[in-house]
């Protein structure tokens, strides 16, 4: 068993059980690609089990602050279990659901969504690389899934000194599934999709929109950023009107507008428009538009604390832009899912929107992700999406 010794005082974050440790804090000690190692303090005092990564600046993930426990299949089973075991006390109202959410399940670097039969997972840490086929097995065995789809296509992989992968890695079935959501059904293609397919964290939200479109008797809805749609389905469902989905990716498009005829909306009521967001709400601004409700859930902005200074600058313009277009009463629900933007200052760059637009609000909910996405209290690294519901006034 190989051993990380390190600096002194650098022992403090895995005592409390932050799974990370950063190649600054080691005195000694190197190991493969994703081979357990013992991470010790100055004194060789035990700290954690975890998996070195050579390339990586986080250097060793924990796997377990125990000194007991033996990093093997049957742990991998356990935490896969764990997992699947809050998800079914959760019990999501949909057929997808995040089944693993890397550290926050004790799974540093591994993914994994179920799509009604299928599942799709991403391998992201050398650690989770090196388990990869037995996490499959295990992963097979306990969900009772059809088939798994590979989607270890991130950009952080590179970080860890692993090439993308994507493509079945158990089973084998269609790439494009169909599950229900809340009182309506939405499409996604696990090979094409965003990320590992689809959007689930967005998942209580999208109902939380429809529940405001319906008790507020809001008509005209701007889901900005819309992907494929699922805030749009929402506030059909809710009783909209009228709704405008607008992304920047025409196949995004393409699956918002067969999600109205799926769920048997009439596709008068929407509108999939193909264009840059903060172009089109200048543009709409110019021509005097107004809207009941508008929905912001651009992409990350900000990956890392280092690009959060620009990223708040383009979040408070976009917000500024949306407070010009919502009409009196209207309702805004705004979103960053970039972690270098903490719920704190993403408050105070759409505070700043708001008077810059020169309007007034009420905070009706702080939104975050569906709990099938949690965060351990050791790790607030893992909080990235956090929203506001804004009621103009
Ligand atoms: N709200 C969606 C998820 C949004 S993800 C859901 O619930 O599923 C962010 C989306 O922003 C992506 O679909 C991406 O294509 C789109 N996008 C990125 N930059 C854009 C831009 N400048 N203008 C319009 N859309 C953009």
């Amino acid at each position: 068993m190989k051993i990380i010794r390190l600096l002194d005082g650098k022992e403090r974050s895995l005592l409390r059980r932050h799974p990370w440790v950063f190649a600054g804090s080691i005195e000694r000690g190197k190991a493969d690609p994703g081979e357990t190692v013992r991470v010790e303090a100055a004194d060789g005092r035990f700290l954690a089990w975890g998996a070195f990564s050579p390339s990586s600046q986080i250097r060793v993930r924990a796997w377990s602050f125990d000194e007991a426990e033996r990093i093997d299949h049957a742990f991998m089973k356990r935490r896969v279990a764990r997992a699947l075991a809050l998800r079914e006390r959760l019990a999501p109202a949909s057929d997808g659901v995040r089944l693993i959410h890397g550290e926050a399940d004790g799974l540093p670097g591994l993914i994994v969504d179920r799509y009604g039969p299928i599942l799709s997972a991403q391998f992201s840490s050398a650690g989770t690389e090196r388990w990869r086929e037995g996490l499959a097995d295990v992963l097979m065995s306990t969900t009772g899934a059809q088939a798994l789809y590979e989607r270890s296509d991130s950009g952080v992989r590179a970080l860890e000194g692993l090439e993308s992968r994507t493509g079945w890695l158990r089973g084998e079935a269609g790439t494009e599934v169909t599950i229900r959501e809340h009182d309506w059904r939405l499409t996604l293609d696990v090979a094409e999709g965003h990320k590992t397919g689809f959007y689930l964290d967005q998942r209580d939200n999208r109902a939380a929109l429809a529940r405001w479109v319906r008790q507020l008797g809001i008509r005209r809805v701007l889901n900005c950023y819309s992907y494929t749609g699922g805030f749009s389905v929402a506030a059909l469902a809710g009783g909209a009107e009228q709704v405008i989905s607008v992304d920047s990716s025409a196949p995004a498009l393409e699956r918002a507008r067969a999600h109205v005829a799926l769920n048997g909306f009439d596709p008068t009521r929407h509108e999939a428009l193909d264009a840059d967001v903060n172009a089109y709400l200048r543009a709409q601004i110019q021509a005097g538009a107004s809207f009941d409700a508008i929905v912001l859930d651009p992409p990350k902005f900000a990956p890392t604390a280092a690009h959060a200074e620009r990223a708040a600058r383009a979040y408070k313009d976009i917000n500024r832009l949306a407070f010009k277009l919502l009409s009196p009463g209207g309702l805004l629900l705004t979103f960053s899912c970039s972690g270098g933007v903490g719920a704190e200052l993403f408050h105070k760059i759409v505070a700043g929107a708001a008077s810059d637009a020169g309007v007034d609000g009420a905070i009706i909910a702080r939104l975050e992700g569906a709990p099938d996405h949690p965060t351990t209290m050791a790790f607030p690294e893992g909080e990235y999406l956090k929203g506001l519901a804004i009621l103009r006034s």
